[in-house]
């Protein structure tokens, strides 16, 4: 075992397996190779098109792959086996791959509406060989009007996606009653909920917790906003695609 896991190391995953260990979580040899193998093609195809700007053996250990891990801070008092999950606006994959490589039991569910990292993000997980991983071509204020997909997840994440105003109307339509939505965000983290009350209000969402999450690595603080889904998302929401952005619920 601990040699499997130098093994990981030596191929160059180190940083992450660092940070992980300090989040509480012991990565093994096989997801250490299978984020080596996320990270060799990330920065292919980043040579190609573009993914990410963020790019290097550093970058790509620390801001996407184990910041991707901090969600699972948020999980912690939740069972997550069988457990549907939504990656909105999920880019090159985070957080949802991430999470996937770790907790592989979870029915994932990456929605992303730009086609070449659609393009991506289906090449990857052949090559992962990951079950249970839907890839969507679409738009958040779409799929939240398609009854296959309203309020049929237990979980809606998203980082970098939009402010919260707009992301609630994006995530919570998506959610089940009694579901969780997760946004990744930065600093100005209890700025923005401020922000969101009306928007939490109206789509039947209630601010949960923040919570502060400090990387290894990483000098600036970053926070998971949690937001319990009470009660239904009336029928208006989402609007049509582009005026969530345009028209914030302030
Ligand atoms: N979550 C990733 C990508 C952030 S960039 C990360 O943190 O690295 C934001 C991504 O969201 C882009 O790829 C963009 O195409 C997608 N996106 C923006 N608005 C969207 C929407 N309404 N529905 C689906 N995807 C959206």
């Amino acid at each position: 075992m601990f040699f499997f896991t130098l093994l990981g190391i030596m191929a160059g995953m180190d940083r992450l397996a660092t940070g992980a260990r300090k989040l509480g979580v012991q990565l093994t040899a096989g997801q250490l190779d299978a984020f080596d193998l996320y990270r060799r093609e990330l920065q292919e195809w980043n040579r190609r098109m573009n993914l990410t700007a963020i790019d290097d053996d550093k970058g790509i250990q620390i801001r996407h792959f184990l910041d991707a891990l901090s969600c699972l801070m948020a999980f912690r008092s939740h069972p997550m086996a069988e457990t549907r999950l939504i990656d909105v606006g999920t880019g090159a994959g985070f957080p949802g791959l991430p999470l996937k490589i770790v907790c592989s039991d979870l029915q994932l569910t990456l929605l992303e509406a730009t086609e070449k990292k659609v393009r991506f993000l289906k090449h990857l997980c052949e090559r992962l060989e990951l079950d249970n991983v839907t890839v969507l071509h679409g738009r958040a204020e779409e799929l939240g009007q398609d009854p296959s997909h309203r309020e049929q997840y237990d979980w809606a994440l998203a980082r970098a996606v939009a402010e919260m105003p707009v992301l609630c109307e994006y995530l919570l339509p998506l959610v089940r009653v009694g579901g969780t939505c997760l946004a990744q965000k930065g600093e100005n983290a209890p700025a923005e909920v401020g922000q969101a009350e009306r928007a939490l209000a109206l789509l039947g969402g209630r601010l949960a917790r923040l919570v502060p999450i400090e990387l290894h690595g990483l000098a600036e603080t970053r926070y998971l906003v949690l937001v319990d889904k009470l009660a239904p998302t009336p029928v208006k929401y989402p609007r049509r695609t582009g005026v969530p952005s345009k028209r914030p619920l302030r």
